[in-house]
């Protein structure tokens, strides 16, 4: 293939070899629909499709997550109930599953049989660009969310298998303290609401609200195809394009992530979750003291990774060993996230209480302080090193196809309009981290990205009792309300739909 030629529809504008993959990366964009497309031809024969789109909420609603369940209920060629139930029952797929991000939707299959693979691509587009729920109400009430009502006589109930799910997540002290945070640190940007769904929220979803979201996000214009292995690539562009991509027509699209004003002010806030109303509640609050990290290149994504390895992960972990020793909780751990357009670094700690908040801030702050003056330990951040090249190489991503390893790392860049090749090619990155070890590469990386950085939050949450209960009783005492002013052809409407 060569540059500048179009191949079905698709203009190549870009070859690279990757040798770090062993595999040659194609870069084309479908003039007609404006889809964006990447081939990574490799000798793999277990071989991946990935379409993604860019799904940026403004609300908890939870429509991205709605959209994922909604549009896997059937499509124009595949107007079954639950295409992928009966479709994936004979298949030989190596990987399936379709996943909500906070910013984007992913919608990957792998298989090492040509046929197959062929089968579930078809499967995916057309659930994407012809789904049963553009038409048919009754999929977003129940995937997202319905009143409920088996008897005219019964309680008004909402239900949905979204609503649901989520009411699961946010059970979960984890999953609430991760929102929260999410929520302090981008109070202005998509990150800051739930893609998955509030259950606070979720019941204010329309149907017409629903319908827009499509409209804007699930367009070819939106999209992000990827192709990984041993295949005929040309086959693959034809069909792409004759069943699909030839009939939709570029359009201008907004749905960038906007960046988070850096604060000139740290933040620090707490907020109760639910327990039993005979649940203890000593030693049960969470902390996390978290940054968004300014300037960061993909070196930096490895350097950071190499970091939080050696501070909170390694057996030495000076980090956590100050905050276990000084009793701040039981345990302690943390995380560094880059698959958001702005990173973000946690240092958590559990089975903690209320009033270790402000020793939990100064330990952290004086022991980095502390590694900076001193020099860290050259040793413990050359294992880690090792330890993060070696996973690098390996890409082993829990037994799952390494094709799909290197499209969710490809997304970290390609979604935010940066070089989605630049994440594959790691070699020179890792270079002048190891040469780094030498001089203060990491000091001066904690100094610029921690020490001098406010724009953080300490968010703690502790336990409250009956939390739930209380919630609970003020959602049945408005669905009351709701059920008493409505008619009785209203209600018999909801008994029909129902059944
Ligand atoms: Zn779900």
């Amino acid at each position: 293939m060569e540059i500048n030629k179009v191949y079905s529809g698709f203009r190549l504008d870009r070859i690279e070899r990757i040798d770090e993959i062993n595999g040659t990366a194609y870069e084309m964009k479908h003039e007609k629909s404006g889809a964006r497309l990447i081939y990574i031809d490799s000798p793999d024969s277990n071989k991946v499709f990935n379409i993604a789109f860019r799904t940026t909420p403004h609300n908890s609603t939870g429509v991205a997550h709605i959209m994922e369940h909604s549009v896997l209920c059937g499509s124009r060629k595949f107007p079954l109930k639950e295409p992928f139930v009966e479709l994936v029952k004979g298949s030989l797929n190596t990987f399936l599953n379709a996943m909500t991000y906070p910013d984007k939707t992913m919608y990957p299959v792998a298989s090492k049989n040509d046929k197959d693979f062929h089968n579930l691509m078809d499967v995916y587009l057309d659930a994407v660009f012809y789904p049963r729920v553009r038409e048919d109400a009754e999929i977003v009430m129940q995937e997202g969310w319905h009143y409920e009502l088996e008897n005219a006589d019964d309680e008004l109930t909402y239900k949905g298998v979204v609503f649901n799910e989520m009411k699961g997540v946010y059970s979960s002290p984890d999953s609430v303290l991760e929102r929260q945070i999410m929520r302090e640190l981008f109070p202005d940007t998509t990150y800051g609401v739930d893609s998955g769904g509030d259950p606070d929220y979720i019941t204010d979803l329309t149907y017409e609200e629903f319908q827009e979201f499509y409209r804007v996000h699930y367009h070819p214009s939106n999209s992000y195809i990827f192709l990984y292995g041993d295949m005929n690539i040309e086959e693959q562009l034809a069909f792409l394009n004759d069943e699909y991509l030839s009939h939709f027509d570029a359009i201008d699209v907004h749905t960038e992530v906007a960046l988070q004003a850096p604060f000139t002010e740290g933040k620090v806030v707490s907020y109760p979750y639910s327990v039993g109303s005979e649940e203890p509640t000593d030693n049960r609050t969470l902390h996390s003291f978290a940054y968004v990290l300014p300037d960061v290149t993909p070196e930096h994504s490895l350097a950071f990774e190499v970091l939080t390895h050696a501070l909170l992960t390694s057996p030495a972990a000076p980090l956590k060993q100050a905050l276990v020793k000084a009793g701040i909780g039981s345990d302690v751990s943390g995380y560094y996230l880059d698959s958001i357009r702005q990173p973000m670094w946690t240092v958590q700690a559990t089975g903690s209480n209320l009033d270790k908040q402000a020793d939990l801030q100064h330990i952290v702050e004086s022991t980095l302080q502390d590694l900076c003056d001193k020099g860290l330990d050259k040793e413990l951040l050359e294992a880690s090193l090792n330890s993060i090249e070696f996973a690098l190489r390996e890409s082993d991503f829990g037994g799952r196809p390494i094709g799909l390893a290197y499209i969710i790392r490809m997304m970290d860049n390609w979604l935010y309009d940066n070089d989605p090749l630049e994440l594959l090619h790691y070699e020179e990155a890792l270079t002048n981290i190891r040469n780094g070890l030498a001089g203060t590469y990491f000091e001066d990386l904690i100094r610029h990205s921690i020490l001098n950085n406010n724009h953080k939050v300490l968010v703690s949450i502790y336990p409250e009792r009956g939390l739930q209960e209380r919630k609970d009783a003020e959602v049945k005492e408005h669905l009351a309300a709701v059920k008493a002013n409505m008619t009785k052809e209203e209600i018999d409407a909801i008994v029909e739909q129902t059944k």
